[in-house]
């Protein structure tokens, strides 16, 4: 499977020769999902951006910052991240030969995410501070050093992360709307040019988690909290981009708790087979609380994988049934 820049290379800036650092990203499964369709009384479709190669969308910019960055004759990449952007650059790194730093707040990060970065081989830096200050740091960091920045301030982040947009119109052909998360606003501002230069503009339905909740509130949020830790972010670098993203589109940005986001967390697990990770149920959750807004097909960007943060999973499904290696025994906790 060729990766999004061999398939959109006439649609993102790289030419034929450039370097390509690709781990065959993109290309991920929309499927259709029965009962959110009849909860919510629309067509409603699941974007399983999880499937991508380290677990998360993040992989569609990773590939076109961190090809860029080789481009560029860069050695080292850096981030500040809540998680995924920290496994998708170590992994984009390691491929690539170049070195990698990410910058992740201090026991705030899922355990497959840190996990994946150590890996990779990442030098991760536990920062005693939240995911904005590591933000503001990395960029005062790449101003002083010859090190490539990979968050999606990144130009090239946005424009891989659009093909996403691309993908949903060519498997569903025609879309009314789509839900999704935002944290650091810069998926939601890459699906609205993707859609943009398809000439097409569904209407962009965001959520935040209610502890962080700066677009929704209008304001900075200095102590984000969600048990939704991949957009516990409280001064969004893509502010500005991301409300005219839902305002052109006539779309909207609203609030879900934590208890509405583990809901859907649940409910996408146990009735639609589809196991994501909790920031990418607040998709879901805002359809739930919100509804669809009369629109007739929605597509819910399902952002990264459920195996990404086990704690979460252990700590919201059933516990394990024990039982002692005999026929009766297993006939008992099998049948109940
Ligand atoms: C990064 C991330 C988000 C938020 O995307 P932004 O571009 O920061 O708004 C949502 N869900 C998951 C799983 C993520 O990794």
């Amino acid at each position: 499977m060729s990766g999004l820049i061999e398939r959109y290379r006439d649609r993102l800036p790289f030419a034929a020769d450039d370097p390509v650092v690709t781990l065959g990203e993109g290309g991920t499964p929309l499927v259709h999902a029965p009962h959110l369709s009849a909860r919510v009384d629309a067509e409603v479709w699941l974007k399983l951006d999880g499937t991508n190669p380290t677990g998360s969308f993040k992989d569609r910019g990773m590939t076109c910052a961190v090809s860029a960055a080789v481009r560029e004759g860069a050695k080292a990449v850096i981030c500040a991240s809540t998680g995924n952007t920290a496994a998708s650059a170590a992994a984009y790194a390691a491929r690539a030969g170049l070195t990698c730093a990410v910058i992740v707040p201090e026991g705030k990060i899922a355990a497959g995410k840190l996990a994946q970065a150590l890996m990779h081989g990442a030098r991760v830096i536990a920062l005693r501070g939240n995911f904005d200050q590591a933000l503001t740091l990395v960029r005062a960091l790449t101003d002083r050093h010859p090190i490539a920045l990979v968050n999606s301030v990144n130009h090239f982040r946005l424009e891989g992360q659009k093909t996403a947009a691309f993908e949903i119109i060519e498997q569903l052909d025609e879309l009314d709307a789509l839900s999704i998360p935002v944290g650091n606003a810069g998926n939601i501002t890459a699906y609205h040019r993707g859609f943009g230069e398809l000439g097409i503009a569904p209407r962009l339905f965001g959520f935040q988690a209610e502890g962080a909740a700066p677009l929704v509130i209008g304001k900075k949020v200095d102590q984000p909290e969600t048990i939704a830790s991949a957009i516990r972010i409280g001064n969004p670098a893509r502010w500005e981009e991301a409300m005219e993203a839902m305002t052109a589109s006539r779309g909207m940005v609203r609030a879900v708790s934590d208890s509405e986001i583990l809901a859907a967390y649940r409910l996408l697990a146990a009735r639609e087979g589809v196991f994501c990770e909790p920031a990418s149920a607040a998709s879901v959750a805002g359809l739930l609380r919100y509804g669809a807004g009369g629109a007739r097909r929605v597509a819910c960007v399902l952002t990264g994988h459920g195996l990404k943060d086990p704690d979460t999973a252990l700590n919201q499904a059933g516990g394990v049934i024990p039982c002692e290696p005999n026929l009766g025994a297993v006939e008992e906790a099998v049948l109940g």
